[in-house]
């Protein structure tokens, strides 16, 4: 019998603005689109026959940008046909996140909300293109937990140069006085097509970067935000059940516009492409097996990310051999990276910054 996948996530890709650092598969709001689109996604939804799952994550794009009728027919369809056990998440922004939105999210027995707030310094949000104001995170929060949503993350972005560290203490220090339970603290990416690769000075450099990174994790630590994972940070018990599917290197689903799945062994990306992805049966970009040695790399990539790494038993479950034995080259020149003991495997607390180096050297793979 098929082993029961433990994660479902479902893309919404559009957007009412387009951030000038963007590079997720996304489209601007158009409301013609948006209903063929949720039909399609039904259709999609209506073919897996697996009804229950840990963890179900409406991401995009701005899933909040859906108008209220439009996110009912989603929402209900989706309450129906599932059922989770562990959590049910929905992405939003603040300034299209209204009380009515909330509510229906309530009704629907979405159980965490995750905000894109990036940051509250005014300046910062207007380099980066984002609409809503730092008033509109404050109502956003606390209409969520008078709703009675009180697991809330607000993701956050570092290293604009213009930002201090000044900067942010003031958004951990806001998040925590709003009583927000999980944080995640992302490093700037200047990517390939987005409005920022025109003007990469506006990141600081990589040293700079490393002591943004360092202050963050000290002051989050100081506001009881324990970092979980090399860009997550949670209050105790708090940790996102979704997302440690994918760092756990475990199965799910992927639906929607560009949204990925990994099954039976199996990377399947559905495509970018809007008209395709409503108009056509089949709406896989590609299909890739992923044989033993790809699932090895991937497993110590994504496990590595988390503070606790991995256990040595369950690699030898997994892969029939012993990490120690097969890596023993390798650890020797990383044996300052690594904590080591007769159970797990994990990196260093002061190394998580270099963690991709480390990982270059581990699995010996080209740097981009
Ligand atoms: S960062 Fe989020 S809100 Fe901004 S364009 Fe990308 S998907 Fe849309």
């Amino acid at each position: 019998m098929k082993n029961q996948v433990p994660a479902l996530y479902i893309h919404i890709p559009f957007c009412d603005s387009i951030c000038s650092y963007c590079d997720f598969p996304k489209m601007l709001s158009c409301s013609s689109f948006q209903d063929k689109y949720i039909d399609k996604l039904i259709h999609q939804l209506e073919n897996i026959e697996q009804h229950n799952f840990e963890t179900i994550y409406i991401g995009g794009g701005t899933p909040s940008s859906l108008s209220v009728p439009q996110l009912d027919r989603l929402l209900s369809f989706i309450a129906h046909k599932f059922d989770y056990t562990d959590e049910f998440s929905f992405e939003a922004n603040p300034e299209n996140l209204n009380l009515e939105k909330i509510e229906l999210l309530r009704r629907y027995g979405i159980s965490r909300v995750s905000l894109g707030v990036q940051t509250f310094n005014k300046d910062s949000l207007h380099l980066l293109n984002r609409k809503h104001t730092k008033e509109d995170v404050v109502t956003c929060v606390k209409n969520l937990q008078q709703c009675g949503i009180e697991n809330i993350n607000l993701d956050f972005i570092f290293g604009l140069r213009i930002e201090k560290f000044s900067d942010y203490l003031n958004n951990i220090r806001l998040a925590f006085k709003l009583g927000v339970k999980h944080i995640s603290y992302y490093a700037l990416q200047i990517e390939k097509g987005t409005k920022l690769y025109a003007v990469p000075e506006i990141r600081k450099d990589s040293d700079e970067l490393a002591d943004d990174y360092d202050y963050i994790v000290n002051k989050l630590a100081e506001y009881n935000y324990q970092r979980y994972e090399i860009s997550n940070f949670c209050q105790r018990g708090f940790e996102s059940r979704h997302n440690l599917v994918y760092w756990n290197n475990r199965e799910y689903y992927g639906i929607g516009l560009g949204a990925t799945g990994f099954i039976d062994h199996y990377r399947l990306v559905q495509t970018r492409n809007i008209k395709k992805y409503i108009d056509d049966v089949d709406t896989f970009a590609s299909r890739t097996y992923e044989d033993k040695n790809e699932d090895e790399f991937n497993f110590l990539m994504l496990n590595l990310r988390l503070e606790q790494g991995f256990n040595l038993s369950e690699f030898k479950r997994v892969f029939k051999k012993d990490f120690l034995q097969v890596y023993q080259k390798e650890l020797v020149d990383l044996q300052n990276d690594f904590i080591i003991d007769d159970k797990s495997v994990r990196i260093r607390p002061d190394k998580f910054f270099i963690l991709d180096a480390i990982l270059v050297d581990l699995l010996h793979f080209e740097k981009e």
